[in-house]
């Protein structure tokens, strides 16, 4: 439902694979995390050891999981990938650890959600690479350590807020993904379309960018559609009008809300008096996950300055009643 979110399907995801660059020198934007990883990741090749543990923080479909495959690939290692409501067990984490080899790259997605058992294994193996794991059952029961292979795990998660204090800590380079500028995303768009082999113009690659929340995932998302539009309504090339037009179907507005963008926003401004108002209340209003609000919905909003998380609730700010043609209530200064 929400664009924003989650690949759908997994004929989406190999799309996505499709269209992930393969080197850092590929990977658009973040130049300050590409520059510190380009230097971490050489010093590391050269002493012939593990790149250090890597925590990549920002909302879904900034780049998390291509980042980590650079990595690997960069290390010129391995990369195994899980993610942390996948792991239930102990003993699941235990046999990935296991299999490691040397200086291989453990990809956990969605780390905050790892259990606090999985998460009691994880600690030795970050810092000694060890694990400590129970054979047997009842009083034949003992506990044996493990040597592992050096290795780094790299997380990811779209809060770094909901990270343990211990797990965090543990993470020698941490990394918080931005939102990224419309001439970044309009250079992916254009390298997709290479890829897809779509004719498109630079106008064109320029209106899709400036409407995808600031977000590779959904510019990708965007062309694909713009693409069926040019196909079935014109010659199959991407203009400024093609983008415009087919965008305007698919409900995207001029600064790239989408539907759920404007249902939050509108429900603050209407029904809530403009905030400030509570999460729980906003959820309930508008039937979606208080996760969801929080990790794909605001996350842009705020950014762009729409909206304001205050300790009484969520605040619309003048920005928001403009793009709604209303004008903004006098604010109290203080
Ligand atoms: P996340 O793991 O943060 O949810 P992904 O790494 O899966 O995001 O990226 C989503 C899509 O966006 C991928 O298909 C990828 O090709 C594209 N993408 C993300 N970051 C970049 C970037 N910096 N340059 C080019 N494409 C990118």
């Amino acid at each position: 439902r929400i664009i924003a979110a989650t690949p759908s399907s997994p004929n989406e995801e190999a799309i996505e694979r499709a269209l992930r660059p393969k080197q850092l020198d590929e990977y658009v934007g973040q130049e300050k995390i590409r520059d510190q990883l380009e230097i971490f990741i050489g010093a590391a090749r050269q002493r012939k050891e593990a790149l250090d543990h890597t925590l990549l923080f920002g909302p879904p479909g900034l780049g998390k999981t291509t980042l980590a495959h650079i990595i690997a690939r960069e290390m010129g290692v391995n990369l195994r990938q899980t993610s942390g409501p996948v792991l239930e067990r102990a003993g699941d984490l235990a046999a990935l650890l296991t299999n490691l080899e040397a200086n291989d790259v453990l990809f956990i997605d969605e780390i905050h959600r790892l259990s606090p058992v999985v998460e009691e294994i994880l600690y030795p193996a970050l810092e000694d690479y060890q694990i400590d794991i129970m054979i047997g059952e009842g009083p034949a029961a003992r506990s044996v350590k493990l040597d592992l292979q050096p290795f780094t795990l790299v997380g990811a998660t779209t809060r770094a807020g909901m990270l343990t204090n211990p797990l965090r800590d543990r993470f020698g380079i941490v990394a918080r993904l931005e939102f990224y500028t419309s001439e970044e995303l309009s250079r992916i768009v254009t390298r997709s379309a290479s890829l897809l082999e779509v004719p498109i113009k630079d106008d064109g690659a320029f209106e899709i960018a400036k409407r995808a929340r600031g977000t590779p995932r959904i510019a990708n998302r965007l062309l694909r559609r713009v693409r069926d539009y040019a196909q079935v309504k014109g010659n199959g090339e991407i203009t400024k009008a093609m983008a415009d037009a087919a965008l305007k179907m698919l409900d995207v507005d001029a600064v790239g809300f989408d539907l759920m963008d404007r249902k939050l926003l509108e429900a603050i401004l209407f029904k809530f008096g403009g905030g400030p108002v509570g999460l729980d209340n906003v959820a309930a209003a508008i039937g979606e996950e208080r996760d969801t609000i929080e990790d794909v919905l605001e996350p842009y909003l705020i950014q762009q300055g729409y909206l304001q998380r205050t300790p009484r609730g969520r605040i619309a700010t003048a920005s928001a009643y403009e793009h709604f043609g209303l004008t903004a209530p006098r604010m109290n200064p203080n």
